[in-house]
């Protein structure tokens, strides 16, 4: 049984042809599209989110629905919000860089994505508010865009009541006449049906973010930018709860691996790994130089990218 089929829609490249697809009935069709709001996605995001709900969600009767847990911005901010942790780059006392643990794609994208399949499915609400389980033996069939190139991360739901499934990588027609389509042939595709220049979808401050990356958001969105330096600044030690309530956590945090304030950081510098990957596949450069991504890093819930940066030491 396969059940009641969603998509995980990220509004990034990969969800978004597949949202196409299965509004051109290519793939089966979807009974619903879910988004996860972090309420801090860049504003070319939200309008490329609107434009697909309205020229090729509603026409296919595809419902796009749109969950939030909160803005997690202004939780992070907030001395009375619980503070889940971002990857955030710190530099310990001793002088050693590090990473903090992550738990933002689990509470701002995964969660309420997995609750709003648990209502889809019939589950009641508890006394918190929050949605139980679903009856016993329900599941859906969840759609994931990932490609060939990502396919490390294809993996199981690990919840019984919703099977993970890649459609992607199941289709015909890649370029390279191999089997199952690569981030350049969704862009290629989108590009056919006018939405060539779909964004990657990751939260504005997101430290998973390469040179490229902060490249574009520095030179395209101003604003964008600007709140991302600021919240650089405002998050230097770390939780502002922990600070309120002085239980400071140790070493200073930021959101450039450099572990430089970002407005400092050498994001002009063509890292080696940035080289590499232009040289993979010139045909993918050009697809995506053409979409105007460059190699920016996206994060979409279920297929959070830990692995595009610099490594540090
Ligand atoms: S985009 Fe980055 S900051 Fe936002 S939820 Fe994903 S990992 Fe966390």
């Amino acid at each position: 049984m396969t059940g009641p089929r969603i998509l995980s829609l990220g509004a990034g490249v990969q969800s978004s042809t597949l949202l196409l697809l299965s509004a051109e009935r290519r793939i089966p069709r979807y009974d619903v599209a879910v988004f996860a709001d972090t309420g801090w996605e860049p504003q070319a995001v939200y309008e490329h989110l609107d434009r697909i709900e309205r020229e090729v969600a509603q026409p296919a009767g595809i419902p796009i629905k749109r969950v939030s847990v909160g803005n997690i911005r202004d939780d992070a901010l907030d001395p009375a919000h619980r503070f889940a942790s971002m990857p955030l780059f710190v530099r310990k006392p001793d002088g050693r860089r590090g990473m903090a643990r992550r738990q933002c794609t689990a509470e701002y994208k995964i969660r309420p994505i997995r609750e709003a399949v648990r209502l889809f499915l019939g589950a009641t609400l508890k006394a918190n508010g929050r949605p139980g389980r679903p009856p016993r033996g329900s599941a859906v069939t969840q759609s994931i865009g990932i490609s060939r190139d990502e396919i490390m991360r294809a993996k199981d739901s690990q919840v019984s009541y919703s099977r993970h499934d890649f459609p992607l990588l199941d289709l015909t027609g890649a370029a390279d006449g191999r089997p199952g389509w690569k981030r350049s042939d969704c862009v290629r595709y989108l590009r056919t049906r006018g939405f060539g220049k779909t964004p990657k979808s990751a939260c504005v401050g997101c430290p998973f973010r390469n040179n490229a990356g902060w490249r574009r958001l520095r030179d395209t969105d101003p604003r964008g930018w600007a709140d991302a330096v600021a919240f650089d600044r405002a998050i230097r030690h770390g939780s502002v709860r922990a600070n309120t309530t002085g239980a400071s956590l140790r070493g200073e945090f930021y959101l450039h691996s450099s572990c430089v304030p970002l407005d400092e950081a050498p994001i002009d510098r063509v890292t080696r790994h940035e080289w590499a990957s232009r040289q993979t596949d010139l045909f993918d450069a050009i697809a995506d130089t053409e979409a105007g991504v460059d190699d920016e890093i996206g994060c979409s819930p279920f297929t959070c990218r830990t692995d595009l940066y610099e490594e540090i030491s």
